[in-house]
């Protein structure tokens, strides 16, 4: 897992519970209006799944990097919320600093699939494909 994201993470399974939209942050909205913010940093990071919106993009030095830019499911409360309760399901009790690194992306894709399967990503259209 990203280490922001993991850091991010560990802060959300403290206080468990949505921040919903944060409309005092400087980017609001970056996906879409009203969007839930609670996985601004995303768990699942690279994801690598076309489905969700994401996509792999060149920088200019001709390096790739996965872009979330056109994912909106993550930011659905929806599917937030269930992401939320998945996770505290398998980590808030016990505690995720007690947790391996490897047993937390296995779970974390398990929880991934689960997710995309229960709640279909309905990516926005692209620019480009307008
Ligand atoms: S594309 Fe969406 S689900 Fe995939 S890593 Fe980015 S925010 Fe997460």
């Amino acid at each position: 897992m990203h280490p922001l994201a993991y850091e991010h993470l560990r802060k959300v399974l403290a206080d468990k519970k949505l921040v919903g939209p944060r409309t005092d942050c400087e980017y609001y909205p970056c996906h879409f209006m009203g969007q839930d913010c609670t996985w601004c940093f995303c768990p699942f990071y690279p994801c690598e799944e076309p489905q969700t919106g994401g996509e792999w993009i060149t920088r200019r030095d001709g390096t790739s990097v996965w872009s979330c830019m056109y994912c909106h499911w993550i930011h659905r409360r929806e599917v937030a919320e269930a992401l939320l309760n998945k996770l505290c399901e398998s980590w808030a009790g016990a505690g995720i600093e007690r947790v391996e690194e490897e047993d937390i992306e296995r779970v974390s894709r398990r929880i991934f699939l689960d997710l995309k399967d229960e709640y279909p990503p309905t990516p926005p259209q692209r620019q480009s494909e307008i």
